[in-house]
C-alpha cells in the first residue's frame, strides 16, 4: 500500500446524482431507522453512480492503475472494482461475525470513501470487512462522525501507508498492530502476490547488480533509470523496492 492522493474535487457524477441520492438516503433513515438498523430495510445502492467510468477513471489516474491494498497492475487482466473503504450496505467487525446493518449507506457516493482497486483484496479478502480498534467508537448511521472511529485499516487517502507497512524482501511486514493487521486482513502476504512481487524484486536485484558493478563498457545509462522507475508510485510494488533500499 502507497499513499494516494486523490483530486480533491469529486467527479462531477457523484455530486450531480450522489448527493440527491445520499440526502434520500439520509432522511428515509431518520425516518425509520429501525427498520433499516434491524436489516427489515435495505438501502439499493447505484454503480451507476460510484462505479461511473469517470470516478473509475478518476481513481485508476490518481492511483496509476493499481489496486490501492497490493500496488498490482489491475487493468492488463481485469476491469477492477471501486471500491468503499468504509462498506456500503453492511459491516462485519471480523470475518465470523455476522453482517451489521446498515452499514455507512451515507458514504456511499463519497468521493474520500473511494478507491480502485483488485476483484482479489475486494472480493476474496476486504469484502464487507471494517473492524475497529474499539467498536464501541462505530460510526452506526449518519448522525455519527466516522472520523472519531478507531479504524483498524489505513486510509491511503489520509494516511501514510508506508509507516505502519514495511517488507523484508518481498514479504509485506508490519511496523505496527495496524500495520500487521492490515496484511493479514487484506491477505497481502498471501502466495501468489508474495511470488509477483518475489519475481519483480529478483529482476530489479539482477539490474541493480549490474549498475553496482559497474561493468566497464556497459551503457548504464538506461538501467539506472529502470531501477530508479520502480521506485516511483506509479511502478508495481513500489512501496517494496523502497523498503529494500532503505532497509
Ligand atoms: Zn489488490
Amino acid at each position: 500500500m502507497i499513499r494516494i492522493h486523490k483530486p480533491t474535487k469529486p467527479p462531477k457524477r457523484l455530486i450531480e446524482k450522489g448527493k440527491p441520492k445520499t440526502r434520500g438516503m439520509k432522511s428515509a433513515y431518520t425516518r425509520n431507522h429501525m427498520a433499516y438498523n434491524i436489516g427489515e430495510r435495505t438501502f439499493q445502492f447505484e454503480s451507476s453512480i460510484y462505479g461511473h467510468k469517470s470516478v473509475k477513471g478518476a481513481l485508476d489516474t490518481a492511483q496509476h492503475g493499481k489496486c490501492c491494498f497490493c500496488e498490482s497492475k489491475v487493468k492488463p487482466t481485469a476491469h477492477g472494482d471501486v471500491e468503499h473503504f468504509r462498506p456500503k450496505g453492511g459491516y462485519r467487525q471480523t470475518a465470523d461475525q455476522q453482517l451489521e446493518r446498515p452499514g455507512y449507506y451515507w458514504l456511499a457516493y463519497d468521493w474520500p470513501n473511494l478507491y480502485f482497486s483488485c476483484q482479489i483484496c475486494n472480493q476474496s479478502y476486504k469484502k464487507n470487512l471494517f473492524p475497529l480498534l474499539d467498536p464501541t467508537t462505530r460510526a452506526r448511521n449518519h448522525h455519527h462522525d466516522e472520523a472519531e472511529e478507531d479504524a483498524i485499516f489505513i486510509d491511503p487517502g489520509l494516511e501514510d501507508p508506508e509507516t505502519h507497512i514495511t517488507f523484508r524482501a518481498e514479504f509485506a511486514f508490519g511496523k505496527t498492530n495496524r500495520g500487521k493487521e492490515t496484511i493479514e486482513f487484506l491477505g497481502l502476504n498471501r502466495p501468489v502476490l508474495v511470488g509477483a512481487r518475489r519475481e519483480a524484486l529478483q529482476q530489479w536485484q539482477m539490474l541493480k547488480y549490474v549498475l553496482d558493478s559497474d561493468s566497464a563498457g556497459l551503457e548504464t545509462e538506461g538501467i539506472e533509470e529502470l531501477v530508479r522507475s520502480k521506485l516511483q508510485p506509479d511502478a508495481q510494488y513500489s512501496a517494496m523496492f523502497r523498503a529494500y533500499l532503505n532497509g
